[in-house]
Order: C-alpha cells, then sequence, then structure tokens
C-alpha cells in the first residue's frame, strides 16, 4: 500500500521522477510504459499502491482512457501531460483526478514529487470544515477527501470549535486545519476564529477562511482574525488543493524544526534545553502548591566500557534502548531527558514519596535485563540512579542533590538506586 504506480513511456521523464521520489520521498516507484502494462500489474498487485502518476499519451492509449482505467481499479491519479486544454481540464475534474500537472518547466518535477509527499502524508491528518450550507459543505469534504484527508463535517461555529477542543485532548486525534464559512448560525467563523486562536497558535492549527460574500474586505478581516489563508467561492479545486498543501506543508515544517529544537537527535527524546524549560515551571507550580518532588540522574555504568569493546554504534544501541526503557516504564506525567552522553534526567510531581525507591528500582532492574549484540556475542548493563526527594529552593539544586547521591551509587559498587529523603 506503500508504492506510487508510474505509467510513462517517455524513459527520460520517468526516470527523473523514480529517482526523485526514492530519494527524496524514501518510497518506492514501479513504472510501466503502456495501458495494458498498467492492467496487469494492477491485476496482480492492486493494493500495492496508493496513488498512480498518469502520462496521457501512451503508445496504446490516449485522452483520459488510461485515467478511466487506473480509476476502475480504486486507486487515486495524478495526471502529467504535455497537453493542456480547457475541455481536458473539465474532462479531469470530472473524473476526481486529485491533480493536473502540465510538464512546461523543470519545476514541475519538484510539484509532482511535493504532490505526492502531501497526499501520502495527508492519510494521517484530520481536517475540521465549518460551513452551514450543506452542499457547499459536502463539495469542500468531496475536494478534502481526494486528496485523501480525512475531513469532519460541522454545520456551524459552535459544532466545529467542540469538535476541535475534543479530538485535540488526544494526540492521535488531534485536528491540523480547520477551514470555515464566514456566516454561520450560533457561532460565525470570526467568532470561531477568535475562540479556536484563544488556545491553539498558529504553530498549532492552520485557519483558512472561505465564502462567497462580496465584501471585497472580507479576505482582510478573516486574516486579521486569526485565520493563515482565505479562498473564494464556489471553490476552484486546483486553487483550494494547492492553498490546503501550503499550508499544511508550513504547518509540517515548523513542527520538524520544534522537534529538532526540542528532542535529542538519537534517542528521540527531549533535550536537556527543554528540560529546564518544563520542569521549571512545573517545579515553581508544585513548589507553591507544596507537591511532592522528585528528581533522579540516571547513568550508565562502565558505559566508556561498552564503546571500547564493541564499537560505539553498539554504544549508540545502548543508549536507545535505554532511553526506550525510560520512556516506557516512567509515569507518562513525568518529565525525562538526555542530559548528554549516557546521562538521564526525571523529574515527577506528585508521586508518594513512599513508592519513590521501588519505582526507581523497578526502571534500575528493567535497565539491567535487556540485551545487546556485541562483538563477542550477547552482553548486559547496569545503570546508577541518584535521587532526591528532598526539598530544595530551587530546581538546581535539587538536581545537584541528586548528582551527588548518584556519585555515592557508583561509588558504593554501581547498579544501585541511592536515594536522599
Ligand atoms: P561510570 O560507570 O563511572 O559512569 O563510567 P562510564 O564509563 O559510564 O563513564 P564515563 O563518563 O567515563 O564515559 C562515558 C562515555 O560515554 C564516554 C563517551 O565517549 C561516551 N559517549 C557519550 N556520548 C555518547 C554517544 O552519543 N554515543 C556513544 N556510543 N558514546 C557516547
Ligand atoms: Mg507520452
Ligand atoms: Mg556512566
Ligand atoms: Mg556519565
Amino acid at each position: 500500500m506503500n508504492k506510487i504506480l508510474i505509467v510513462e513511456d517517455s524513459k527520460f521523464f520517468s526516470s527523473i521522477v523514480k529517482h526523485k521520489i526514492e530519494n527524496e520521498l524514501g518510497l518506492s516507484v514501479i513504472v510501466v510504459d503502456t495501458m495494458k502494462a498498467a492492467k496487469l500489474t494492477l491485476d496482480v498487485r492492486r493494493d500495492d499502491f496508493f496513488i498512480a502518476l498518469l502520462d496521457l499519451t501512451l503508445p496504446d492509449a490516449s485522452g483520459t482512457d488510461i485515467v478511466k482505467t487506473v480509476k476502475s481499479y480504486g486507486l487515486p491519479c495524478i495526471v502529467f501531460s504535455s497537453v493542456f486544454s480547457e475541455e481536458l481540464h473539465h474532462e479531469l475534474n470530472e473524473l476526481s483526478v486529485v491533480d493536473y500537472i502540465i510538464k512546461d518547466n523543470p519545476s514541475s518535477f519538484d510539484y509532482l514529487v511535493s504532490l505526492v509527499n502531501r497526499f501520502h502524508n495527508n492519510k494521517n491528518i484530520n481536517v475540521v470544515i465549518a460551513e452551514d450550507s450543506k452542499i457547499q459543505r459536502q463539495m469542500a469534504a468531496h475536494f478534502l477527501k481526494r486528496f485523501n484527508l480525512n475531513v469532519i463535517e460541522a454545520e456551524n461555529g459552535e459544532e466545529a470549535f467542540k469538535i476541535v477542543e475534543e479530538a485535540n485532548k488526544s494526540k492521535t486525534s488531534k485536528i491540523e486545519l480547520v477551514i470555515t464559512d464566514y456566516e454561520m448560525p450560533k457561532k460565525n467563523g470570526f467568532d470561531l476564529i477568535v475562540s479556536l486562536r484563544k488556545k491553539w497558535n498558529p504553530n498549532e492549527l492552520g485557519i483558512i477562511g472561505f465564502s462567497a460574500a462580496d465584501d471585497k474586505r472580507l479576505p482582510a478581516k478573516f486574516l486579521k482574525s486569526g485565520a493563515d489563508d482565505f479562498v473564494h467561492k464556489p471553490i476552484q479545486p486546483e486553487e483550494f488543493i494547492s492553498r490546503i498543501s501550503h499550508n499544511l506543508n508550513n504547518l509540517e515544517q515548523i513542527n520538524k524544526l520544534h522537534i529538532a529544537a526540542t528532542r535529542d537527535y538519537m534517542t528521540g527524546m527531549y533535550n536537556r534545553r527543554f528540560f529546564f524549560k518544563a520542569a521549571i515551571s512545573a517545579y515553581e507550580k508544585a513548589y507553591k502548591d507544596k507537591a511532592q518532588l522528585l528528581v533522579s540522574m540516571i547513568d550508565v555504568d562502565f558505559f566508556k566500557k561498552v564503546n571500547d569493546t564493541h564499537g560505539h554504534h553498539v554504544g549508540d544501541e545502548v543508549l536507545i534502548k535505554v532511553a526506550k526503557v525510560l520512556e516506557t516504564e516512567a509515569r507518562e506525567q513525568d518529565l525525562i531527558a538526555r542530559f548528554g552522553g549516557e546521562e538521564f534526567c526525571l523529574f515527577s510531581v506528585g508521586m508518594n514519596a513512599e513508592v519513590v525507591g521501588n519505582y526507581l528500582n523497578h526502571i534500575r532492574q528493567k535497565i539491567s535485563e535487556l540485551e545487546f549484540d556485541g562483538s563477542g556475542g550477547k552482553f548486559k548493563i547496569t545503570a546508577s540512579l541518584g535521587a532526591t526527594v528532598k526539598k530544595f529552593d530551587c530546581l538546581d539544586d535539587m538536581i545537584n542533590e541528586a548528582d551527588e547521591r548518584l556519585y555515592d551509587a557508583k561509588e558504593g559498587g554501581r547498579n544501585k538506586v541511592v536515594l536522599s529523603r
């Protein structure tokens, strides 16, 4: 289901596209050069593909023949062709192709690849369409679904807000984009945008306004209330899809930057910088609330020896697996980060002090059960934990105390938890 079918008789074109898609997107591509070969391929392995890229002029097909054939297998199509006419354009729209690209300049390759990428990623993206006219709403939903997005329809602003609020409680059902009409009962488009923007900034949620109203100032009003973009009704599918792509690509880029800035590249864990940002405010709140606090420093024992004996890549593997244990075994509300090297820090609020010893020992135990493939066969590792539940005036002092107890754990023979109360 992760492959792309290209039907194209020009070797020059198909090899460039195949190369670009495989290199830039890491997706695999199958190329055939006739309609007959396309049919044979789809008869046998239709389920391998999620999209087809179709040239219109083939040795055994012309016009929209190939589109109709591939569509009959229920496979979404992108058409790229050197011919263009209004009539063809209309026909392709009727056939519900995802998009239509004219091969007239080198940048059309880039557009094609980014479109395939967008279509592929869209399957995990949830979009809310807020529109009171049923016909308009269904039309917009149709174009969005054609573009592989998950669409949730809302009849007015109030319903749309509730849908976003409910969905965004969980990380897995998050709404990425809201498309909203202006005039709607209960809550109009502007009020919807204002209430959405109170909770989610443009880095977290994209908003596009759309309206048929004649008011020339409407787009500006939408943008000034917090929308990222505006489209006119009736929807022009090409423009609509391009704007949506553009907005979703921006959100994806911002998300990547956020991950790069807050996470450790190797383990995917939070980095030290993010840890302090998040932990300091949590510490101050907990200090005021007189909540129980715990800080633990976790350090792999004799890690240098792992590198020296088995090589750096095995050392890296150890760190990745230790990080995984920490993320699995720590409570969801606890904050853990890779501080650097083979050292991790855990910060927890509200844990009963009586259970802290068991909690940390359980983590220590799980790390000691990990097994690795080394140069001379399987081997295991251990870690030492220093921790404190004592009250200090600042987070830094708590971390220093945990660090000193870590030193005691090392001195005391390693594979140990030393906790101060
Ligand atoms: P101790 O039990 O006292 O903690 O001894 P140790 O050998 O674990 O501690 P030491 O601080 O002497 O060595 C840590 C080593 O971790 C040295 C460094 O090369 C290695 N290291 C740091 N970051 C990485 C990394 O990202 N990958 C790998 N493979 N090694 C790393
Ligand atoms: Mg051709
Ligand atoms: Mg160490
Ligand atoms: Mg160390």
